[in-house]
């Protein structure tokens, strides 16, 4: 299964995609993590990158889209993969469909996780990372506003968008998720 996860910040993707994972043994690619482990190494790459991060900026769609194209090559990824944080603009969408179409392996479906705004600053306010000041989270939550959710529309249309309320337990939560994601195998 090939599969994208899209939500805003706070909307528990990290807890959500960890699971999905697990159950269904894909690859997690979260683009997040992947930025931070490099500005923490403090590559060229990852000191580029701080520069965005630190103040809820995107980073460079053309940064971004090379460490996906490198890391869709490796092994793991062959069985199956959840992109996570990752395509944000409509560029990167576009980029995607590219790498996709020239392998030949299209995305499954596109799962969003629904999550109204007041409640997501409660939970990001709560959690104390670098980027989670709340200059810094208003600012991350207007790019995802501006340059993400343009990309419900896109993959809409296409027929591979499914929204799931991210609203409840994290059990709770799963289940709708589970359901979804049970659904398409049967249609294979
Ligand atoms: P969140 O979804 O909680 O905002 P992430 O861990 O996914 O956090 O991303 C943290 C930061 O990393 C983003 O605010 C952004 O600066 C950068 N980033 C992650 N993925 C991308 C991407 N696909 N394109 C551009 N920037 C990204």
């Amino acid at each position: 299964m090939r599969l994208v996860f899209i939500g805003p910040p706070g909307a528990g993707k990290g807890t959500q995609a960890e699971k999905i994972i697990a159950t269904y043994d894909l690859a997690h690619l979260s683009t997040g993590d992947m930025l931070r482990a490099a500005r923490d190494a403090q590559t060229e790459v990852g000191k580029k990158a701080n520069e965005f991060m630190s103040s809820g900026q995107l980073v460079p769609d053309d940064i971004i889209v090379a460490i996906i194209e490198e890391r869709l090559q490796q092994d793991d990824c062959q069985k199956g993969y959840l992109l996570d944080g990752f395509p944000r603009t409509i560029a990167q969408a576009e980029a995607l469909d590219q790498m996709l179409e020239a392998k030949n392996t299209p995305l499954d479906v596109v799962l969003e996780l629904q999550v109204p705004e007041e409640e997501l600053f409660k939970r990001l306010a709560g959690r104390g990372r670098a980027d989670d000041q709340p200059e810094v989270i208003r600012q991350r939550l207007v790019a995802y506003r501006q340059q993400t959710e343009p990309l419900l529309d896109y993959y809409g249309k296409k027929g591979l968008l499914k929204s799931v309320d991210g609203l409840g337990t994290i059990d709770d939560i799963f289940a709708r998720v589970k359901n979804v994601l049970d659904g398409l195998a049967g249609s294979e």
